[in-house]
């Protein structure tokens, strides 16, 4: 699978109609949400998504507005809504702290899908997101809308997003596009996610936040504490505002942006990537800054499967408990062993390293327990 995004250039009235369509969906996904904890709270019964979606042509009954969005972007709803309590419920099986889904605030909602826009048995487009030879795309109730189409599309086309990123509308088509695999490289390595660093390698590689973004970052902390001085409900509270979000789009983008090139250069050098599972890393830690960290990382490890699954390349998570604290020279792991954040010295063997070279190695013996490491070399362990 791969994604297509491109921008689209509404008119006035089509903007509306997009608006007015997130609006709606938005209705529709909390109403959705509510019923299911109120089924929940009286009765102590669940509602299924099929129950849901049985239930989707009575509410157009009695809300005709809801006519104005395709079927299938509203079963599209109800099926995210599934998603997110499929979500809740697995964190709660592994005993993760879960969040129940919540009700979507209007900064919290700025998409909606049509779930399939290719008919496989005929060979052409159901219809929504049509890609038509004028240089638009067809969306029903919101009319033919003019698409930037920077590069061809591969594969078939299999489900259409709509996106609103601050002012800008974006459609993204994921497509069931061939793989290419590369040729094989006979290397294999592991990765520690770092703090101070982005991420560090098994080979001893130290990967920064590039310097861009790092000033961008920058930039974003000198305006939220502006912001934060602001009087409420000001016109000057209302600008500041606007500028902070704008420039966390900023970052966002420079962070994806950052996040596809560094994966890139690790599938196109390596066969095998080890990672720590993040799953198993942040569990009952409760460490603040490190979950904020984990979703840029999750982003990362994402891109990661997808370019390595499109290449022929593996990905591995680990269980990372310990593999900041053993010594990879010769297994004794002890606390101790961590000198500082950043020094890894032995107390039974005395190896010194940088700690999270240390640990992105005992990460990569993880993912290879037969002892190589891919070029063939035996693991330095004891
Ligand atoms: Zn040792």
């Amino acid at each position: 699978m791969r994604a297509f995004r491109y921008r689209l250039y509404p008119t006035k009235a089509q903007e509306t109609a997009l608006l007015d369509t997130l609006h709606l969906t938005r209705e529709l996904y909390n109403a959705a949400l509510q019923e299911r904890r109120d089924a929940y709270r009286k009765a102590g019964k669940s509602v299924s998504v099929y129950e849901q979606m049985r239930s989707l042509p009575e509410v157009k009954a009695v809300r005709p507005e809801f006519k104005r969005v395709h079927a299938h972007v509203l079963q599209g709803v109800v099926t995210q809504l599934d998603r997110a309590f499929q979500g809740f419920f697995r964190r709660v099986k592994q005993g993760v702290t879960a969040g129940y889904p919540r009700f979507k605030g209007q900064d919290r909602w700025n998409s909606f899908a049509f779930k399939q826009v290719w008919d496989n048995s005929r060979g052409t487009w159901f219809g929504p997101g049509k890609v038509l030879d004028t240089g638009r795309i067809y969306l029903p109730n919101i009319g033919n809308v003019r698409m930037k189409m920077h590069r061809p599309m591969e594969g078939k086309p299999k489900t259409l997003t709509i996106k609103k990123e601050g002012n800008e509308w974006y459609a993204v088509y994921v497509c069931d596009a061939p793989t290419r695999p590369l040729p094989d490289t006979g290397s294999a390595v592991g990765l520690d996610l770092g703090t101070t660093h982005f991420l560090i390698t098994s080979d001893g590689e130290f990967v920064d936040n590039p310097r861009f973004l790092q000033s961008t970052l920058k930039k974003l902390r000198v305006a939220q504490r502006s912001l934060s001085r602001k009087k409420r409900g000001s016109k000057r509270r209302r600008k500041a505002r606007q500028h902070v979000a704008s420039i966390h789009r900023k970052v966002a983008r420079q962070r994806l942006d950052f996040h596809h090139k560094a994966a890139r250069t690790l599938v196109n050098q390596h066969d095998l990537i080890a990672h720590e599972d993040l799953n198993v890393k942040g569990m009952g830690q409760g460490n603040l800054a490190r979950s904020i960290h984990d979703v840029g990382w999750g982003q990362f490890l994402n891109l990661l499967s997808l370019k390595a699954a499109d290449a022929g390349r593996r990905v591995i998570g680990v269980d990372p408990r310990f593999t900041s604290q053993r010594c990879h020279a010769c297994g004794h792991t002890e606390k101790a062993n961590r000198r500082s954040q950043a020094m890894f010295v032995c107390v039974s063997c005395g190896h010194e390293a940088n700690a999270d070279h240390n640990a992105a190695k005992n990460v990569l013996g993880r993912a290879v327990p037969s002892g190589l490491n891919g070029r063939g070399q035996p693991h330095a362990v004891v």
